[in-house]
């Protein structure tokens, strides 16, 4: 096996990197500055304003400035009318670069993210917010798929309880935020989108911990029908409870 990066020959039984059908030796590994999107320590490295060093890899792969996002939504629609999710029509999406996607989710003093993995540990790479969706700028399109879902599904919960968005605390907040995302993780194990799968399984923190393994296991016996009903009739009694009189019922039309 040969190091992409130095040529020489990677001994056997030395660790290695491996991603995107190329091999990097331990040494090689070590010191090199790394793409911050997936860690690898590409060859032709190019620093991206905002965000971080990209590498050629990557760079072929990602959603750049330029590319039409109606494209890469509308196919998830169908995905999310079988959960009853209809999202509402007009949301505008803006793409963003890190800080300020973070700043718009959390004001916690976080250490600064070295790469994307470490930004997904606290924040959304999408967020809805009062009929825009804010987008990290040059994701891969997978990740953007699956987290569409996740916000279209958070923006049709926002707008059916008459929400600006769903980052908010209480129970109620919690308990949606942590069903939006179950559906982007089912989306991408339907999808065998291996790496965003085990990147929203590992950090279920942002959603609803122990709800989202109860999910887990009532896909596999349930009809989404059944969950729905489920997870509607357990919403509706979070809103009561924890929502302002008002905001508490959604039109009937709504998330159904
Ligand atoms: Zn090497
Ligand atoms: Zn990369």
């Amino acid at each position: 096996m040969i190091c992409y990066l130095c040529k020489s020959a990677i001994p056997d039984g030395q660790p290695f990197y491996n991603d995107h059908g190329a091999q990097v030796c331990k040494p090689c590994f070590k010191d090199a500055p790394r793409c911050w999107v997936c860690r690898f320590p590409g060859k032709e490295l190019r620093m991206v304003d905002g965000l971080g060093l990209e590498c050629e890899f990557c760079r072929g792969r990602v959603i750049d400035d330029s590319t039409p996002l109606e494209p890469l939504v509308e196919p998830i629609l169908p995905y999310l009318a079988g959960f009853g999710i209809v999202p509402p029509p007009g949301l505008a999406y803006r793409r963003i670069d890190r800080l300020e996607l973070r700043e718009r989710q959390t004001r916690a003093d976080l250490p600064p993210e070295e790469f994307l993995d470490d930004f997904l540990r606290f924040c959304y790479p999408l967020f809805h917010d009062s009929g825009q969706v804010y987008l990290l700028r040059r994701i891969p399109r997978p990740l953007f798929i699956v987290h569409a879902i996740v916000q279209l599904a958070a923006a049709t919960f926002a707008q059916a309880y008459g929400l600006p968005h769903l980052a908010d605390r209480t129970p109620f907040h919690s308990y949606a935020r942590g069903w939006c995302h179950w559906l982007g993780y089912e989306a991408a194990q339907r999808l065998n989108y291996d790496r965003e799968r085990r990147q929203l399984r590992r950090w279920p923190e942002l959603g609803a911990q122990g709800e989202f393994e109860r999910w887990e296991k009532m896909a596999r016996f349930q009809p989404p029908p059944k969950m729905i009903a489920f997870f509607q009739a357990n919403l509706q009694a979070l809103a009561r409870k924890h929502l302002t009189p008002g905001a508490a019922e959604p039109p009937a039309s709504a998330g159904r």
